[in-house]
């Protein structure tokens, strides 16, 4: 059953994400990222919405054409370049590994090749930008609104042929999930793990690539612009191009240790992953490199060094958390944490068949500061991203709103799927951890 509150705030997001995402581009192309101007010309008849709708960048044939051959390469890559990292780096998991058991009972298997599609096309955008000079690397701000067309039309057009195939030929029709009502299942999906073929899942290739490989080249054409503006690229762009890089590195390092997360484990592929990770992502996790093309903000040295360690601090407590995680959930406890035998409370549940399983629940080391700590370290690195850009404007800090709304809004929702899991246990757990994110506060 879809509750009122979640059926109102699925048609706000369906009816104004698309809108939100234009407006906070439109302003920096217009409006030198000032969230407010556009808002007060309107009001005072300064300008009119057809004014501002005039001169937004139309689409255009060149465009789509970059973008359409950017998506096929990452098909490409995705499909057809077995892994061959996990050969030569040692400690990385990579080539076919298999994703968390579904509802159904089913264990997918994967093709884990990120980290290499990621090197490959890192590789041929420097050789390009420093050797081959085929097209300039401000290519991507250069084509930035034609650009958001295009990852609408794909967005749209991979949520509504992830609906369809739900109903028509769903991959597994054992872990579809219908509610009944049309908008939520468009939004948050029917099929658990849509497929075409044997491997193109599209949770896996949606989530990370064309999406999260793009961030760090999004990135580098923002500080290829300032470069071209200015003569020089500051210092604020040079912190989130290496945080934001570091991060994305991350992402496709554990691109196994993702297989396990929520986006994969529990979520089904609707307009929220599809459209979400073609247009939602690629344009609002990178505003701050392109807040800093209009204001190239350049930090004092120990505003930058400090702005570096609460980054750097900020990644370690967000990959140690997720690694204690999966260490003892791995070994089964038999591991160290933080130098000792980890405690734990052990815990019970009971699947749809009636069969009892027993779990654990980690307490120990960061897990034993916040049932939640992982995102705590993920939300200090959001705002290091957001402090490089200085405070002249909020636009930059809406990564840092947004993760905090996101996160709080994925506690609820996680520890309110683990109290119908664990029941009683989840409680004695909650009583031995009492808080959420932040020790002593929530
Ligand atoms: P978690 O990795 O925290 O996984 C939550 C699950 O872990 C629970 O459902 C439960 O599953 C298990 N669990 C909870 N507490 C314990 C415990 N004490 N001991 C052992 N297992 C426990 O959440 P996510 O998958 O949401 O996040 C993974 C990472 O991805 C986070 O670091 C997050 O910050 C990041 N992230 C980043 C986003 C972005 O857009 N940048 C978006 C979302 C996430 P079980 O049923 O197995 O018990």
């Amino acid at each position: 059953e879809v509750d009122w509150f979640s059926l109102v705030s699925i048609l706000f997001l369906l009816a104004f994400a698309p809108l939100i995402v234009y407006y906070f581009i439109m302003s920096c192309d217009q409006y030198q990222c000032s969230l407010t101007n556009p808002v007060t010309d309107l009001l005072s008849g300064n300008q009119h919405l057809s004014d501002i709708w005039n001169k937004t960048p139309a689409l255009t044939y060149k465009a789509a054409g970059i973008y359409a051959a950017w998506v096929a390469f990452q098909v490409v890559l995705y499909v057809f370049v077995p892994d061959f990292c996990h050969k030569f780096f040692p400690g990385y998991v990579g080539g076919v590994q298999e994703g968390a058991v579904t509802p159904a009972g089913v264990v997918n298997k994967y093709e884990i090749n990120g980290l290499q599609a990621w090197i490959i096309t890192h590789v041929l955008w420097f050789a390009n930008a420093y050797y081959f000079h085929y097209f300039s690397p401000t290519i991507i701000f250069d084509n930035w609104i034609p650009f958001l067309w295009c990852a609408n039309i794909l967005g749209y057009v991979v949520s509504t042929f992830a609906m369809i195939k739900g109903y028509f030929f769903p991959t597994n029709a054992k872990d579809c999930k219908f509610t009944g009502n049309f908008f939520y299942d468009y939004m948050m999906g029917i099929e658990f793990n849509p497929r075409v073929g044997k491997w193109f899942d599209f949770k896996l290739f949606f989530n990370g690539r064309p999406g999260i490989v793009a961030w760090t080249l999004i990135n580098l054409s923002y500080a290829a612009k300032q470069q071209e503006l200015y003569g020089h690229v500051t210092n604020s762009m040079i912190l989130v191009n290496v945080l934001q890089g570091i991060y994305v590195l991350d992402f496709f390092w554990n691109e196994a240790w993702y297989l396990k997360t929520i986006d994969i484990c529990h979520d089904h592929f609707g307009w929220y992953l599809g459209w979400g990770d073609c247009v939602w992502l690629p344009y609002l996790y990178t505003l701050q490199g392109l807040y800093l093309v209009y204001h190239p903000v350049q930090l004092s040295t120990a505003n930058a060094i400090g702005i570096l360690v609460l980054g750097l601090v900020g990644y370690y407590v967000f990959r140690m958390t997720n690694h204690q995680k999966d260490l003892f959930r791995r070994t089964n406890g038999n591991c160290k944490i933080w130098g000792r035998k980890p405690d734990y409370i052990e815990c019970s549940y009971v699947s749809v068949d009636g069969t009892k399983y027993y779990s654990k629940l980690l307490t120990s080391g960061f897990w034993g500061w916040a049932r939640h700590f992982n995102y705590t370290g993920d939300l200090m690195g959001s705002l290091a991203y957001c402090l490089a850009c200085g405070f002249e404007h909020i636009l930059p800090y809406f990564y840092f709103v947004y993760m905090t709304v996101l996160l709080i809004h994925r506690c609820v929702r996680d520890e309110h799927r683990c109290y119908s899991k664990y029941g009683k246990d989840w409680k004695s757990y909650t009583a031995a951890v009492p808080y959420r994110l932040i020790p002593g506060l929530f």
